[in-house]
């Protein structure tokens, strides 16, 4: 049955779904208690809800609908594949022009020294890749001890096990017994968080969290060590913008140290940070990339790995067949979504619009906030942003986790008619590339009226 040509009530949806969907990170009882919002349509920024409510999308779905929701091109470029071929596999010597010239593509907008792309079908698969492909490059290279990954306390790199093992999510560790033996993890460089009491300047407490990486090497022995992962910029973990200090130190010991260095570019890729990779904007080069989310911009799972000639060069020679792959990676109409959403970023200059336009547009807008009476800090890269919410803006002292002031803001804000996410008490934001400046203005007034709101609750 075609729900869109049969719609039921915002009731009769809210009862299946909590008597047969358990969600993604979600208290399955407490939603199904409030019961789930039902988002029915999407268009431009704007999300429709089965009441009828718009709601401004400032996190882009879940940071991947960079080019914005509503894309005919996309559209009929999927159609046109599934009419044409609805699926074949990327296994064993078989290929097809989708993938073919999704790969061409994704390889010109590369950084240079990556000429290479796995196919998998989401962020945490491409992690799950990295961890076997690195693996794999390092018996390549004669040096089969070299199996350990360094990641960050809060960082996310997905949901599978390998990908919850890398990520420091200590919800996640606890609920499973994770991380498995063969991962380790450093502190964040969270400058508001972690960073203000330490007596250091935001870029020696940089330097300071990237030379635990350098300590950790030396405890666990550089034979030992296959790879380092950061998001250049964490997303899940509150938008943390590491001080300008923190990358080119970490890019010096993974080089002196003979460390894979892995980006994770889930989020940061496509444009997210003003130019096409998040390393890119830090000036550092990796040597492996996983890439998803804005990849399609959501409008078909595909995620994949980027891969330098340093690490593919030698797994092709020596390795031959690399066991690894799945049912669906290079999917035709995933690829197609692909293309089409790469060749609207490029006609349309997105990445050039985050960079000279979004960008400076948001860090101004958010800088306006800085001085609400719950607001402790607030921080823009690119088009991404953060505000602390704070009980005491002048010291920073946050809310008790009782007072649940990043869950009640957030209900507000979609309440005024914007999604913002909550990470604990920091509010996050991620939106699409399409946005009008209009419509940030409007953006920003939500924020501001969503505070204020909050204001009225907990003073
Ligand atoms: N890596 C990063 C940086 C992410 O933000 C995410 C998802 O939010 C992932 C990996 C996992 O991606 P997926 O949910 O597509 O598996």
């Amino acid at each position: 049955m075609n729900v869109l040509s049969n719609p039921r009530s915002t009731a009769d949806y809210q009862a299946m779904d909590a008597a047969h969907h358990w969600h993604p990170f979600t208290d399955t009882a407490d939603l199904a208690a409030k019961g789930a919002r039902v988002i029915t349509s999407a268009q431009g920024v704007w999300l429709t809800d089965s009441e009828g409510a718009r709601i401004m999308d400032g996190m882009s779905g879940l940071w991947c609908v960079n080019v914005g929701y509503g894309r005919e091109e996309i559209v009929e470029a999927v159609t046109r594949q599934l009419r044409q071929l609805p699926y074949y596999n990327t296994f064993f010597q078989c290929t097809h022009p989708a993938a073919a010239e999704f790969s061409e593509a994704l390889a010109q907008v590369a950084p240079p020294h990556m000429n290479r792309v796995f196919f998998t079908n989401s962020g945490s698969e491409s992690n799950d890749t990295v961890f076997r492909m690195a693996r794999v490059y390092w018996d390549c290279m004669g040096q089969p001890s070299k199996k350990i990954f360094i990641g960050r306390h809060n960082g996310y790199h997905g949901s599978t096990a390998a990908a919850a093992s890398l990520g420091g999510m200590s919800g996640m560790h606890a609920q499973s017994g994770l991380p498995f033996p063969g991962f380790a993890h450093i502190d964040q460089p969270y400058w508001y968080g972690e960073g203000r009491d330490t007596g250091l300047s935001p870029e020696e407490f940089g330097l300071a969290r990237a030379r635990q990486l350098e300590a950790k090497i030396d405890e666990l022995g550089e034979d030992n060590v296959a790879a380092f992962i950061a998001e250049p910029i964490q997303g899940a973990g509150g938008v943390i913008i590491p001080p300008e200090s923190y990358w080119p130190e970490i890019a010096r010991i993974c080089r002196e140290r003979n460390i894979l260095l892995v980006a994770d570019e889930v989020i940061c890729g496509f444009g997210r940070t003003g130019s096409w990779w998040g390393s890119e904007t830090y000036g550092v080069t990796p040597d492996l990339m996983p890439i998803a989310k804005g990849m399609t911009s959501g409008y078909q799972p595909m995620g994949g790995v980027l891969i330098s000639d340093r690490v593919a060069g030698p797994v092709m020679e020596k390795a031959g067949e690399f066991y690894h792959g799945y049912t669906y990676s290079g999917h035709p109409a995933a690829a197609a979504a692909g293309l089409a959403s790469l060749r609207i970023l490029q006609e349309e200059k997105l990445v050039e619009r985050v960079r000279d336009v979004l960008a400076p547009k948001l860090a101004t807008l958010w800088g306006g906030l800085a001085d609400h009476p719950m607001v402790g800090e607030t921080r823009t890269r690119g088009f991404l942003g953060a505000i602390e919410l704070a009980k005491n803006p002048a010291t920073g002292e946050r809310f008790g986790e009782e007072v649940g002031a990043g869950a009640r803001c957030r209900d507000l804000c979609v309440a005024n008619g914007l999604v913002m996410r909550a990470v604990g008490d920091t509010m996050i934001l991620c939106p699409p590339f399409v946005i009008t400046e209009d419509e940030m203005d409007d953006m920003a007034a939500r924020a501001r009226k969503t505070l204020d709101d909050l204001a009225d609750q907990l003073t």
